[in-house]
């Protein structure tokens, strides 16, 4: 059995204050909704990862880094380790978002190394993947997800047959982050199941069961449940509707 996940992406908003603000609303206003089985995932900026870890504390609500570097310690100025996040009770890492393939670099191989150093040192991974509007449009939607896939879950398969619910697939349209443009539910639901076949073809279908695919681009409240409603749809990856509590609470159900 699968529990819906909200994940909220925050990027490069908020400072520590802002953060422990929204936090003081959040959680009241999530303790009044009905008492379904969820997950509440935020990926705050790293300054904001402290003073989150310490204002979620109590609650079910986690929190987690935007990027980690693969290595866990050494000379690389500027970077993030998944070991230290732990050691603060971060439990979730983001690997391979858009912004981070196409503005930073980010290649599948680095997606495959993140994923392993995040396992390896206590926390959830959340690998995302998407194709590019060329990309729909030349028909290549499943080919580019499956070799994001394949990148980015190679080195961990003996991790996620031990642990299928550590992982999460944010399945994200690159065409629809930021833009306004929503995949239509069945756009969404269509490639959602190809990665369950895929996931299926790699592990076996009960590991594959486990796993979490959320869908991500464009959600709002008032887009959500159609997409929700879906085969296949097991949560929300959610970017500018996370920002404010009120958009972010109006998703969850
Ligand atoms: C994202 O940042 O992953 C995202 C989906 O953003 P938005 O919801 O703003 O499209």
């Amino acid at each position: 059995m699968r529990d819906f996940i909200y994940a909220a992406n925050w990027k490069m908003h908020k400072n520590p204050d802002e953060a422990v603000q929204f936090f003081r609303e959040f959680i009241p206003g999530l303790a009044k909704k009905s008492a379904a089985a969820r997950r509440v995932i935020f990926f705050v900026p790293a300054v904001d990862l402290f003073s989150s870890v310490q204002a979620v504390s109590g609650s079910a609500v986690e929190v987690g880094a935007q990027n980690i570097h693969h290595e866990v310690k050494g000379a690389f100025t500027g970077e993030t380790s998944a070991a230290v996040l732990n050691s603060i009770r971060v439990t979730w890492a983001l690997v391979g978002h858009s912004e981070r393939r196409t503005l930073f670099g980010e290649t599948d191989a680095a997606t495959n190394l993140k994923m392993k150093t995040a396992l390896a040192n206590g926390l959830s991974a959340m690998l995302c993947v998407g194709e590019t509007l060329a990309e729909r449009e030349s028909n290549s939607t499943m080919n580019i997800v499956a070799r994001q896939l394949e990148a980015g879950l190679s080195a961990i398969v003996s991790d996620v047959k031990a642990s299928p619910k550590r992982i999460a697939i944010a399945y994200e349209p690159v065409w629809a982050i930021g833009t306004g443009k929503v995949a239509s539910p069945e756009q969404a639901s269509a490639v959602h199941q190809s990665i369950r076949a895929w996931l299926t073809s790699k592990f076996d279908s009960k590991i594959a069961g486990e796993i979490a695919i959320l869908y991500g681009g464009s959600v709002k409240p008032d887009n959500a449940s159609a997409i929700a409603a879906k085969p296949d749809i097991d949560g929300f990856l959610v970017g500018g509707a996370s920002l404010e509590v009120d958009s972010f609470l109006g998703l969850v159900t």
